[in-house]
């Protein structure tokens, strides 16, 4: 789940119209860096992974905590509000969060099952729920050593995204996009072509579009084909929070399943 995090906190400094980069050259981790919203529903979903509860609760309880982390509109009136209920979203808020259940799942239908209820409760549209379903599907298979090109034709197939494009094909036509459908596929393959973690966030930023979210998931999915280097677990900590690195920990110890770093 790290992963994840530390795209977040390397995109969020790119959020937004003015910022928005078509490159990958740029400073890794920046002092303009800091974990937005994709981190903390991220942490809600690990924390429910590992203690059970109600994910509406754990969620809500996390938004309340970290204010001010560039929550959109209707979330943030969902997390403020106990009484409502899902509301719909096909936005990419699902697959954003969804990173922990890839490590915790056992068997691919639990990760499909857990994917679908962790984002169920707020974006209940087909489209966000498959690509949950497939983010989480993806980290699931990474630490099989499944070749990426067979990960990339099996996501195809069963989400129905064309994952056939390459970075340099998809950079000059890609814009902001927060729609699960629009977005996800991108992120697959800014992962999915490439060898290492690091150069996937750079990928992802380098779309030039929701970049916070894009190398959130990005790193998700790399992190768990490529494994994590310990100069980026380190690199990240001095912009998290003690209850997000204390959660990480807990994460880390209980699922370490993955890839050897290098
Ligand atoms: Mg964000």
């Amino acid at each position: 789940m790290l992963g994840g995090i530390i795209g977040d906190v390397v995109g969020s400094r790119f959020e937004g119209r003015r910022r928005r980069i078509k490159s990958k050259d740029f400073e890794f981790f920046h002092p303009d860096c800091r974990y937005t919203d994709d981190t903390v529903c991220t942490c809600a979903v690990a924390q429910w992974l590992l203690d059970g509860g109600e994910l509406a609760t754990i969620l809500r309880d996390w938004v309340r905590r970290h204010p001010g982390r560039g929550y959109g509109g209707m979330f943030r009136r969902w997390a403020a509000d106990p009484a409502r209920g899902p509301y719909g979203s096909w936005g990419n808020g699902a697959p954003m969060r969804v990173g922990p259940v890839g490590w915790a799942a056992r068997h691919e239908a639990e990760a499909l099952e857990l994917a679908r209820r962790s984002a169920a409760i707020t974006h209940d549209h087909p489209d966000a729920l498959a690509a949950a379903q497939a983010v989480a599907l993806a980290i699931f298979w990474g630490p099989q050593g499944r070749p990426r090109a067979a990960v990339r034709r099996e996501l195809a197939r069963r989400f129905g995204y064309d994952l056939t494009a390459s970075i340099d094909q998809l950079r000059p036509r890609h814009r902001f996009d927060v729609s699960a459908r629009g977005s996800t596929p991108i992120a697959l393959v800014c992962a999915l072509e490439t060898q290492e973690l690091e150069d996937a966030i750079r990928n992802a930023v380098s779309m030039g579009g929701d970049s916070d979210t894009l190398a959130c998931m990005a790193g998700s999915v790399a992190e768990a084909f490529y494994g994590l280097p310990d100069r980026l677990a380190q690199g990240v900590r001095p912009f998290l929070s003690d209850d997000i690195l204390a959660l990480i920990a807990r994460f880390r110890a209980r699922f370490p399943k993955g890839p050897t770093s290098p």
